[in-house]
């Protein structure tokens, strides 16, 4: 590729909006280019990285054994109306309308439209495992769209969904997914950790998400110093900017309201200003995405211990407001915090607002009780978390010091179980001719965000530094000729051994300066610059710069190739 016939319009200064070194470089080395918020253009820089993460990713699913497929962007709401999600996703899903009316949304994630692809074709326990994935454009409708690639509101991903016969064969794909995800973000050449999302209250060895380190994440992990524990924060607290209720209902202003970690029953009833009879009578929580009633009884304290047992107990699956209503008989609203946030209905006239620290990934999948607190009106503010680890706290599993760093969530794997298959009538027969609901699970990679997060840990003040397996090229081959036409011959020379050999190289033949073609190349981050100037042309020597380290080392033109062999 040669660089006077390319396009990459680079940049002196950093764009006004971008906070993140990578959203910086991104923009700067002519990568990406904003269209409207959350939204980019991949330019030919950027989508050479892209595809290489994408590639990498693929390999390993692949290899894993998964299969590659493509689903449609837009996907019909009759869907998400069957698991309830239409109504449940809140704001994040973009919907829209055909010329007849009928509605659709833009795909944030597969989970409806894979079980609807699956079930009805598959019939039989013989036909399972199967794992089916894509790399695919997503759209969330984020409420903080930033950070350019980071968090768009449209991006790239990876999705994968298991289907198995049974619990064991469900893990056994979970944990293959696990080793391929470490597979792949070693080979792009991350430093990352995978870390529990779920900080422990339900089926917390089934959801990791794979962060990778870096001052700019979003998210807050506890790691253990001497063991493997790792923990997601985010997880265990989360908070609604005071004095802004984002729930969009008409309401009062959020207060802050402290909760204690343990209610009883009369300290509900005296919080809320109700009766016992009114209590008793109905809490409502949301547990894995759905909106769920237990009743009860008075005599029992409200703790998530209690809130479990009343989970595997009683559970009441309910999928529509009016069913809760009717059933519960009182005017009940129910809301998570991340719902909150993201438009999850609020009941404005609620008398009552359970708020369960639930956290909808948006894989729709990774939503837990975990602990209870209570506000009227929307006032939720307060939410806690059983095990909120603080940083004076023991390693929870081997009692040695925690450490806090930033993450950026750059994969999630997570056990769905009979969450879809259940709701969308995903069954196969098994041995004994026995209907059986298939186990599901399902898998992200955010392909986009890996190329930024690349950036936040591989950069110094020049520019990107990137891994070689992610590099728009891996070398630039620099031609200082200037006005001497034998260097730019000679140096065109060698780049086309380099295309003979298939080395991943561009060529920057282009009339600048030396300064201005070193800046350049600094700033894109090409791992390895070859240059070759008069000087070098007339001793035989072509000089080869490590970007990230700096090293140089002459390489001799003549066998300039054997180098690369
Ligand atoms: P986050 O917590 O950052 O909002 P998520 O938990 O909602 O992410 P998942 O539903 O788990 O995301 O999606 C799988 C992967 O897709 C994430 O691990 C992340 O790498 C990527 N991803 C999610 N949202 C975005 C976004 N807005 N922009 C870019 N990548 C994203
Ligand atoms: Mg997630
Ligand atoms: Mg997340
Ligand atoms: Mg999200």
């Amino acid at each position: 590729m040669r660089l006077s016939r390319y396009y990459i319009p680079t940049l002196k200064e950093d764009p006004a909006d971008a906070e993140v070194v990578s959203h910086k470089l991104l923009m700067r080395a002519g990568m990406i280019r904003k269209l409207t918020s959350g939204i980019y253009n991949y330019l030919p820089l950027g989508l050479r990285s892209i595809n290489k993460v994408a590639r990498i990713v693929r390999e390993e699913m692949d290899r894993a054994g998964a299969m590659e497929v493509s689903m449609p962007m837009v996907q019909p709401a009759d869907l998400w109306q069957e698991t309830g999600r239409w109504d449940y996703y809140g704001k994040e899903l973009l919907r829209l309308k055909d010329r007849h009316g009928r509605d659709y949304c833009l795909g944030p994630t597969h989970e409806e439209v894979i079980t609807d692809l699956v079930r009805g074709e598959i019939k039989s326990y013989k036909q399972l495992p199967i794992n089916l994935y894509q790399v695919q454009t997503k759209f969330r409708d984020e409420i903080r769209p930033r950070f350019g690639l980071m968090r768009g509101r449209e991006f790239i991903m990876k999705d994968a969904y298991s289907f198995d016969r049974d619990e064991a064969g469900a893990e056994t794909s979970y944990w293959a997914m696990f080793e391929a995800y470490k597979a792949a973000f070693s080979r792009i050449g991350l430093r990352f950790k995978p870390v529990q999302a779920d900080s422990g209250a339900i089926g917390g060895d089934f959801s990791h998400e794979f962060m990778v380190l870096a001052d700019t994440g979003e998210d807050t992990i506890a790691s253990c110093k001497s063991c493997q524990f790792g923990a997601n924060l985010e997880k265990a607290k989360v908070a609604v900017p005071q004095g802004e209720c984002l729930c969009n209902a008409p309401c009062p202003p959020i207060e802050q309201v402290e909760t204690p970690d343990r209610h009883t029953v009369d300290e509900v009833c005296a919080f809320l200003g109700i009766t016992a009879d009114t209590l008793i009578k109905t809490l409502l929580f949301v547990v894995d995405g759905n909106p769920v009633a237990a009743l009860v009884r008075g005599d029992r304290e409200v703790n998530d211990v209690k809130l479990r047992n009343i989970v595997g107990g009683n559970e009441i699956e309910l999928a529509d407001e009016a069913l809760v209503r009717k059933l519960t008989n009182a005017p009940v609203g129910f809301a998570g915090p991340v719902g909150l946030a993201e438009g999850v209905p609020v009941y404005a006239d609620a008398e009552l607002c359970l708020a369960t620290d639930w956290v909808a990934g948006a894989n729709g999948a990774d939503t837990h009780v975990r602990h209870l607190s209570l506000g009227r009106d929307c006032k939720i503010e307060k939410f806690a978390d059983l095990r909120v680890i603080e940083p004076t706290d023991p390693c929870p599993e081997c009692g040695s010091e925690i450490e806090f760093t930033k993450g950026i969530e750059v994969g999630h794997v997570f056990k769905l179980g009979l969450k879809y298959s259940k709701k969308m009538e995903a069954t196969f027969l098994d041995e004994n001719g026995k209907t059986q609901y298939m186990v599901m699970g399902c898998y992200g990679i955010g392909v986009s965000r890996i190329v930024a997060s690349a950036i936040e840990q591989n950069n110094d003040e020049a520019g990107c530094c990137f891994p070689p397996s992610i590099a728009p090229f891996e070398a630039v081959l620099i031609s200082l000729g200037g006005k001497d036409e034998a260097v730019d011959a000679k140096a065109a020379e060698l780049y086309e051994q380099l295309r003979v050999l298939g080395v991943d190289a561009c060529f920057d033949d282009r009339k600048e300066r030396p300064g201005v073609k070193f800046a350049e190349a600094d700033l894109i981050g090409y791992p390895m610059q070859l240059v070759l100037g008069g000087k070098g042309l007339a001793s035989g020597i072509v000089e080869a710069k490590d970007r990230k380290t700096g090293e140089k080392i002459e390489l001799p033109i003549n066998g300039f190739a054997e180098a690369f062999t």
